[in-house]
């Protein structure tokens, strides 16, 4: 089968790999679409030691199954999935908090992902979806679940209802877009503003999600001006203006990561009373409650997404690095 190899920083290489076989409890997927992600373009980068040449990425994926070594799953039937592997039986396994499973290993990083004709996965990462839900859709499962996840446990801290607070997400790439459409959908996009630096995509999350968005360089984010902050980048600086925009009182939701160390104003967060909040991935229960949203429609059309094909592949890192793709999600097709 053809994959696309990651083979050194910078480069992806259309190569020939061997065709998966299905292990005992596995299933192998003809991948019908697949996902470029933020960590997939840290991992291009050389940024990620966990992802090292040589690996097949990709784990934003759906398909249908080719060869079975679980009973319960037939061939022929379509399938997004988890691309956590989690143990099931740790204390937050038990927990339903399985993002955070003791022993948990990854598709795309400690097995070969997606950007391939066909995937080996154990079935117990399948996610159902209906048979005929649209490629696009379902391979958006796992971004559109990082919003999911993220926002349900910014809820959780909020003291007043949503629709009463004034919203800013910082960062219009897949999540920040993602983000903004499930706000929309929740009845908070006219209190809703979205930073983003890059004019392409300001202008695709206004025509998209209905908000309003701010050019931070041009116009800064006013201090103490927003009940939440979701960072949907996670930069020293973006983490500083989260602080800054935030009000007495007020909840930070940090979803990206793209910097780790940085300075937090510890004086503002402990005056002024903030809920500062971190968030990693999705459990089982946010994808398949995602899969529900995406199939009725509460993330929109998705006309924003591109389409390319998976031997073009690294051409679209390239586009994605350099901030041509208006779009903040490219899906590859085998
Ligand atoms: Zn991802
Ligand atoms: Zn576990």
């Amino acid at each position: 089968m053809k994959a696309l190899v990651y083979t050194q920083p910078g480069e992806m290489q259309f190569l020939d790999r061997p065709m998966p076989e299905a292990a005992p409890g596995e299933v192998v997927l003809k991948i019908e679409a697949v996902g470029i992600c933020g960590s997939d373009m840290h991992a291009w980068h050389g940024h990620d030691p966990r992802r090292r040449p040589g690996l097949v990425l990709g784990h934003e994926f759906v398909g249908s199954i080719v060869a079975s070594g679980a009973p319960a799953f037939a061939l022929g039937t379509r399938w997004t999935g988890n691309p956590l592997i989690v143990c099931g039986h740790c204390e937050y396994c038990v927990q339903g908090r399985n993002n955070l499973c003791a022993n948990r290993t990854m598709v795309g990083m400690t097995r070969p992902g997606a950007y391939a004709e066909f995937m080996s996965i154990p079935a117990a990462s399948l996610i159902a979806m209906p048979q005929g839900l649209d490629a696009r859709a379902a391979a958006l499962t796992e971004p559109a679940a990082t919003a999911w996840h993220a926002l349900n446990l910014t809820l959780r801290a909020l003291v007043r209802p949503l629709h009463e607070c004034r919203v800013l997400v910082i960062g219009g790439g897949a999540i920040g877009m993602l983000s903004a459409l499930l706000l929309r959908h929740l009845g908070s996009a006219d209190r809703l503003t979205l930073a983003e630096l890059n004019p392409l995509r300001r202008e695709a999350v206004a025509r998209h999600a209905g908000c309003a968005t701010v050019d931070p360089r041009a116009t800064p984010l006013a201090e103490s001006s927003f009940d939440v902050v979701i960072d949907a980048v996670g930069a020293k600086a973006t983490r500083t203006q989260a602080l800054v925009a935030i009000k007495p009182g007020g909840v930070v939701m940090h979803v990206g990561l793209q910097d780790w160390a940085s300075e937090i104003d510890m004086r503002k967060l402990t005056l002024a009373e903030v809920t500062l909040l971190g968030t990693y991935t999705y459990t089982t229960a946010d994808l398949r409650a995602t899969v529900d949203a995406l199939a009725r429609g509460a993330f929109g059309d998705l006309l924003w997404v591109e389409e390319r094909a998976l031997v073009d592949g690294q051409q679209a890192f390239v586009d994605l690095d350099q901030g041509r793709c208006a779009s903040a999600k490219v899906l590859l097709r085998p």
